[in-house]
């Protein structure tokens, strides 16, 4: 974000009304981090009142508490259990429906989202890399998913810097954080009284000039520049390597699957919360009358038994086969679809595993203890 210093902004606290109520005059509705039953979520922002000021987020191998920030620092929490990816990806809707005319003909009809402007401020560098592995996925050539793309196009993103990175972060050692790079519409740093303001396209340019900040000074720059590069040496997960794609392939039947399947629940947890997995079922839900039907998508995970289901058998019956499928997937087999891991380094699903499994752990074991 700060590859053009001069064209940076300094927009103290007390504008920050200010770019809410701009982006609400635009017809966005504002969506931020807000605490909700002792996490932060992304909710409807009245105003920078609902934001969740003073507090960090602490988190450890199944462990998230929110904790006081002796700095009061509006975005100095890491993360919360949610990404963009609800905002784009739903996780269930409806894409068509059938009805029965009054001839006893059946008539289809594609459902299409509403999908209103929403303008998302708080968004973090490792959800910003996750959205454009979403994009890959559900904009690819000749395969667009008219329901993500309806809702993404409306999204205008305000990504923000980390400066606190919880135990569980290691975007430094996947390349995606903690500073924003690309992908936001604008993107803030924030400082003791205010934040480096900078856009990353046309209409976050065109918002910045309407709030007429002064242009940042090169100390505050470089003060931003410094607190990313302190949040990137503070995280101490990583993980192995950015392709391990041949490791892990290599180590298919490594006994240290069987470890972690004792310990795994197969609960889905990482998976509803990891912000790169697409996997959905679908579903029909006709009506008692049988005079029509909704045909639905919802979220679904690997670790389920149903997800292996395929013509009378399963091909993964056993939760060592669904972790592996899940790790592998993630870490290998996405570079072949993707050309690159399917981990951002958000470290989600580290702290909501409730057994508190760890994918840098269960890699490292895999990897470095080498070929058993
Ligand atoms: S790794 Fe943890 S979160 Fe994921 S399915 Fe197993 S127990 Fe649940
Ligand atoms: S695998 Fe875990 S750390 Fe990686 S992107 Fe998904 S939730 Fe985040």
């Amino acid at each position: 974000m700060f590859s053009q210093p001069d064209r940076a902004g300094f927009m103290p606290f007390a504008q920050l009304p200010s770019l809410v109520s701009r982006l609400s005059a635009l017809g966005y509705r504002c969506l931020g981090p807000t605490r909700e039953n002792g996490a932060i979520v992304m909710r409807e922002l009245e105003s920078p009142a609902d934001l969740p000021r003073g507090l960090q987020a602490e988190q450890a191998p199944g462990h998230y508490r929110l904790t006081s920030d002796p700095h009061n620092r509006y975005f100095a929490w890491s993360n919360g259990p949610q990404a963009i990816k609800p905002l784009s990806f739903a996780p269930q809707e409806s894409l068509w429906r059938v009805e029965r005319d009054e001839a006893g003909s059946l008539r289809f009809a594609a459902v299409l989202p509403a999908a209103d402007k929403q303008a998302i401020i708080g968004v973090r560098a490792c959800d910003l890399a996750a959205l454009a592995l979403q994009d890959a996925h559900f904009l690819r050539a000749g395969r667009r998913d008219p329901h993500y793309a309806r809702r993404r196009e409306q999204l205008f993103l305000v990504a923000v810097q980390c400066a606190e990175p919880a135990s569980t972060c290691f975007c430094a050692s996947t390349g995606d954080g903690p500073t924003p790079t690309a992908g936001y519409d604008l993107a803030l740093a924030e400082l003791a009284d205010g934040f480096v303001a900078v856009a990353g396209s046309d209409k976050g340019d065109a918002v910045l000039k309407t709030l007429s900040l002064a242009p940042a000074t090169s100390r505050q720059i470089e003060a931003a520049r410094q607190q990313g590069a302190a949040a990137a040496a503070a995280q101490t997960r990583r993980l192995p390597g950015r392709n391990l794609r041949d490791a892990l392939m290599s180590r298919l039947e490594h006994p240290r699957w069987d470890e972690v399947a004792a310990r795994c629940l197969a609960c889905g947890n990482c998976t509803a919360v990891c912000p790169t997995c697409f996997c959905h079922a679908e579903i029909d839900e006709p009506a008692l009358n049988g005079q029509a039907s909704r045909h639905e998508r919802i979220w679904d995970s690997c670790f389920g038994e149903s997800h292996g289901h395929l013509h009378g058998f399963n091909v993964r019956p056993d939760i060592r086969s669904r972790y592996r499928q899940w790790l592998t997937h993630k870490l290998a087999t996405w570079h072949d679809q993707f050309g690159r891991s399917g981990c951002v380094g958000c470290g989600r699903c580290i702290a909501w595993c409730p057994v508190g499994i760890d994918l840098t752990e269960e890699t490292a074991a895999l990897i470095e203890g080498g070929q058993p």
